[in-house]
Parts: structure tokens; sequence; C-alpha cells
């Protein structure tokens, strides 16, 4: 029997009454067998997600505010126990709720605390549905630099084979220390995309509550184009440059085995959502760009250096800077007499901007080297770009139409995109030009 996994985030999981939706999409498919949940997020818009609370949870018990600490407590139990209210059904919430507290106190640790949200939510929907709960750390682990261990895969194979139907939580398994280690925020899908794996699944249902992909973002761009098939790579390219409706990095238990991802809504399960496949299909007279996505919060460095292309090892004494101090680029688009870093702003936190300027001046005597430290990166994706003659010059020129000026130009090298870098001010405005030139 073919066999679907289900991941619900946390708007499908933000209330009792969401639950019992979710549940009777589960329901209405038996081939719905495995479902993966995330932690209650937002009910309405100013509202708090269940992890939020978790990590201020953990953040008061550090700081010893024990007032703090039970008035955030008091809160995430009146959301669990609410949910329970609402579903009308003895859910066993307190005693979790009671639990998760004495390991906390008793030192659990802040992977541990920030998990409880989707450990409970596990709990509560397998009774809802009736079907096992499997806990996460029984599968997937980590390694001692917080990576995904290659065993998940025979490990969830292994486990989820003796269940013929199962609710997992999302977010977290086991690390190298035998403790709970969580992935990065919104890593449920990579959860939910290790289960597909596990269970060799026909399809992986993330259910949230958009009806698909957007070809922008809705926030800027007014009702964009919905994708109905995208490739696991363009995917990959807009999640991570920004666009949030999948983590970038759940692609990857799917995308070997060939799995597709259906993007659906919880709220409008009757919508067709969007498909993610190896090789999306495109009809006559669709855009050669498939998406645009955006992200602020980067700094570039640019040097300029007269015969740089001829200096033998010129770029590894500028990586071996950045390298020295832990910190990793985004890209490095480079000329004859000139390179550029661009760098996320978190690495450059306390000064150490400063510190990598003047030692790129002492390991590579530059003719100039300065900064931009507010950089927005756009990213325009699409198979379709690289058989198209004179889809960069038509983007460039709606730019320059929109008089957003250009500071970093980089085209990835599979031609699946071109990135440009502008200043933070103008990147709502360079994604709306570049939407109105490619789909209106
Ligand atoms: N609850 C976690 C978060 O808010 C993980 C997830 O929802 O996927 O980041």
């Amino acid at each position: 029997m073919n066999c679907k996994v289900c991941k619900f985030g946390g708007t499908s999981m933000a209330d009792g009454n969401v639950i019992l939706r979710a549940a009777e999409i589960v329901q209405a498919e038996s081939e719905r067998r495995y479902v993966v949940v995330s932690a209650p997020g937002k009910r309405f818009s100013g509202d708090i997600k269940v992890t939020d609370l978790l990590y201020a949870l953990y953040d008061a018990y550090e700081a010893k505010d024990m007032a703090q600490f039970e008035a955030l407590y008091a809160k995430i139990s009146v959301r669990f126990l609410n949910i329970e209210r609402e579903i009308g059904k003895e859910l066993n919430v307190q005693a979790a709720l009671d639990e998760a507290k004495e390991q906390i106190l008793g030192g659990a640790g802040k992977d541990y605390c920030v998990s409880r949200g989707e450990f409970i939510t596990a709990h509560i929907v397998a009774a809802v549905l009736g079907v096992p709960f499997v806990d996460a750390t029984e599968f997937v682990r980590f390694d001692e630099h917080g990576l995904l261990k290659e065993e998940t895969f025979t490990l969830a194979k292994q486990v989820l084979s003796t269940y013929d139907r199962a609710v997992v939580p999302g977010f977290y398994g086991l690390g190298f220390d035998g403790k709970v280690k969580t992935f990065s925020r919104g890593g449920g899908d990579i959860s939910g995309a290790i289960v597909a794996r596990g269970v060799m699944a026909s399809l992986y249902e993330n259910w949230t509550d958009v009806s698909g992909f957007y070809a922008c973002d809705p926030r800027i761009v007014n009702s964009p184009k919905c994708m109905s098939e995208l490739s696991y790579a363009e995917l990959r390219e807009l999640s991570y440059m920004g666009a949030n409706v999948l983590h970038s990095e759940s692609i990857f238990p799917v995308r070997s085995a060939g799995i597709p991802i259906r993007i659906c809504n919880t709220f409008r399960p009757e919508d067709r959502g969007t498909y993610i496949v190896t090789a999306a299909k495109r009809n006559l007279g669709d855009s050669v760009v498939t998406g645009i996505a955006g992200k602020k919060g980067f700094t570039s460095i640019t040097i300029e250096k007269s015969m740089m292309n001829s200096e033998i090892g010129f770029v590894q004494k500028v990586l071996s800077v950045i390298g020295k101090h832990g910190i990793s680029f985004e890209h490095l688009p480079s000329g004859i007499d000139t390179m550029s870093l661009v760098i996320d702003n978190e690495f450059l936190k306390n000064g150490i901007l400063d510190v990598l300027v003047s030692e790129m001046k002492e390991a590579v005597h530059p003719d100039k080297i300065y900064t931009h430290e507010d950089i927005a990166l756009i990213a325009t994706v699409g198979h379709g770009m690289a058989k198209n003659v004179g889809t960069s010059a038509r983007l460039f020129k709606a730019l320059s139409e929109s008089g957003v000026n250009v500071n970093m130009i980089d085209q990835g090298s599979s031609e699946l995109n071109i990135i440009v870098g502008v200043e933070a001010k103008d990147c709502e405005s360079c994604i709306r030009a570049i939407y109105h030139e490619f789909f209106n």
C-alpha cells in the first residue's frame, strides 16, 4: 500500500480546533499513516509560538529568575490545557507538563526544554488519532558537530517499520552525548522528510497555512503566482534565500529517494498545493523565472588589487583570515583585480568586521578594501533561465528602471540563479521590479 507522511506545522497545531481539523485530514485518506508535528504556533498575529515561550522559559531558568520562570511555565500550561479542553478528551497534559518542568529544573538542558512543545503536541495528536506515539530520539541521531548522522535513515526504517501508523514529534533527536538535541528553527520539516525517507513514502505532505509556494513573498507583491511544481534545487535556493515555507535542508532526505513533497494548506485542504519534484514540468507560456526570494542582514568586504588574478594563493590568504575566526561566507564574486566576500552579519558581531579588515590588509596588502554593511541578497531562481537568452539583461534593465542600485552580482555556475546584492532599504522594491518584469 502507498504510504504518505503528513507533517503539520505550528499554525496547524495552534489550538484544539485546528488540531481536530488536522486529524480529519489524516483520517480522510488511509494512506496517510505517519504524522510528524510541530509545537503549537501563532493563533493570531501578535501571538507567541510555544517554542518561543520555551526558549524564554529556559532563559529565565538560566538567569535564575524563578518568578519569570513560573509566569512563563503558567502561560505554556494554559496553552496546552486549553488545547486539551477544546479537544474535549482527557489527554494527560498536566502530567506531561509536570514531568517537563521537573526535568528542566533538574538540568535536562536547553534543547530538552525547547523540544517539549513538539513532544507534548505529538502525544496529544497520537491520542486524538488513536495511533502510537514514537519518540524522535529513537531514530534521529546527531554527531558531535551537531550534524545529522547517516545512521538516522536506517534507524528510522528499522523503528518505523514496526509500526503501521505513528505520530512523531518534529524538531529534535538524540545528540552524540545521549541528550535531546534540536535542529535549527523550523527543523520539524527536516524531521518530516526523515520519516518520509525512513518509510519510503510515496509522498511527503507538508501541511501549513498557505496553499503552496508563491513566486515571491505575498507581503511584498499582492497575490503573486502560486507555483504548481518546483524542482528540489529551486526549492533549496529559494528557501535558503528567505522563502520560509519549508526549511531549506528538508529536501536532502527525500531528494535522493525521489520522494515528492507536496506543500498544502490545512485551512484549504481541497487546494492542489505545490509539488516539489526532481524535474518540474513547465508549461508553454510559463515564466523563465520560477521564484524570487530575498534576505537582509549581510555585509560585503570588497578587496581591490592590481594583478590580483596572477598572484598565486591570493584568495586562499583572504579565506584563511575568515576561516581562522570560524566564519563562512555566502558568496565570493570576483573580477580580474577585485573580489568580494559576502558574509552573514551574524558572524560579524562585537567588532569582528574591523578585525577581519585589518587582518586582510596584512595578509594581502590590497590597493583598496571597503565594506557595505547593510545589504540584502535577492535570488532570482529558475531552471528556465539558463536556456533563455537575455534573462539577465531583462533583470538588470528592470532594476535600473526602478532605480535600484546593484552592489554585487553573482550567478551560480548551475545557471539556476542570479543573485544581486542591494542596499537593505531597496530589498522590497528590487523583488517587486523583478516580479513584474517576469510575471506580469
Ligand atoms: N517548533 C520549532 C520552531 O518553532 C520547529 C518547527 O516548528 O519546525 O522553530
